[in-house]
């Protein structure tokens, strides 16, 4: 008998009558609790209008059921192994487009345009793999893409960063940029045993709801991700230290690069780490003023 997908039973099944063993170095845990797959795809607010994205569909559990609330579903799968699984479990679903690929190279911009014509919105709906969670948030939110919600199953570590507020140790260049581009949100927070395997790290599912206009305006967003970048390089280190690291302020000397940062409003004395994003922003308009 064939079990529901996404239930223990049904992912043993498909492991064992293709001869799959999960590959720890993809980052393969496989998520097996219908309760956590219907909250992940509730999160996304998917309607029969709209369009989801799906990185790493694994054994097709997920997908099934953005698969029942979306109009389309496009899942990028780089392990080619499972691609007859997914024929298989998806088979009862038109609407469901398997892409094999590696999310990192696609251009997911044409994706969207091509796959999504029409569509009323298009939101990504994840359970990461793990040892790329950083690169794939950064593809994202770096290259604008025109996406309502990102729904992510992350590492607990990486969700307490993506939420974090100035002044703590999570606060980082991960929480400037998805605070600048997106408003996270957190979810649920999502134990290890509802994962086959389960992963060595808890877990929880945030959305970020990606902004129409950024945070904070800048004259130089570039520049402003260098600074926030070079602020961080060395967490310990004052601004002054860390910030004359910084390329575009060389030619400003020592004295120049205090004088630079108390034209912004800010203590050359303070961490990056208790900067805001409004003063993130002052740094990169003063900076960009004095390159005039
Ligand atoms: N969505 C499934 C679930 O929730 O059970 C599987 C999630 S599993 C944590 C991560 C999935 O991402 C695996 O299927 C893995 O093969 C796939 N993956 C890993 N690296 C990838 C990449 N660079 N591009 C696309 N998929 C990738």
């Amino acid at each position: 008998m064939t079990a529901p997908v996404g239930t223990p039973a049904r992912s043993a099944q498909l492991l064992r009558k293709y001869g799959i063993a999960a590959r720890k170095s993809l980052g393969q845990n496989f998520l097996i609790d219908g309760n956590i797959l219907r909250i992940v795809a509730d999160a996304a607010e998917l309607g029969p209008e709209d369009g989801v994205l799906e990185i790493g569909p694994g054994l097709g559990a997920l997908t099934e059921r953005l698969a029942e609330r979306a109009g389309r579903v496009v899942a990028v799968e780089i392990d080619r192994r499972l691609l007859p699984v997914l024929e298989e479990a998806l088979a009862p679903y038109p609407n469901v487009e398997i892409v094999h690929g590696d999310v990192l190279k696609l251009d997911l911009r044409a994706l969207i345009r091509e796959r999504f014509a029409g569509a009323r919105r298009v939101a990504v709906a994840a359970n990461l793999p793990y040892y790329i969670t950083t690169p794939i948030l950064m593809k994202l939110l770096e290259e604008r893409l025109p996406l309502s919600v990102i729904v992510v199953m992350v590492q607990r570590e990486v969700a307490d960063r993506l939420k974090a507020a100035p002044g703590g140790k999570d606060y980082g260049s991960l929480s400037v940029a998805a605070q600048y581009f997106t408003e996270p949100e957190w979810i649920a927070a999502v134990p290890r045993t509802v994962f086959l395997p389960p992963p060595n790290v808890e877990s929880a599912v945030l959305r970020l709801r990606v902004r129409g206009r950024p945070a904070v305006e800048t004259s130089d967003e570039p520049l402003f991700f260098e600074i926030v970048r070079a602020a961080f390089a060395q967490r310990r280190k004052t601004l002054l230290n860390n910030l004359q690291r910084l390329p575009a302020a060389q030619p400003l000397g020592k004295d120049g690069v205090r004088r630079w940062i108390e034209a912004a409003g800010v203590s050359p004395d303070r961490r990056g780490e208790t900067l805001t994003l409004p003063e993130f922003a002052a740094l990169a308009d003063a900076l960009a003023a004095r390159r005039r």
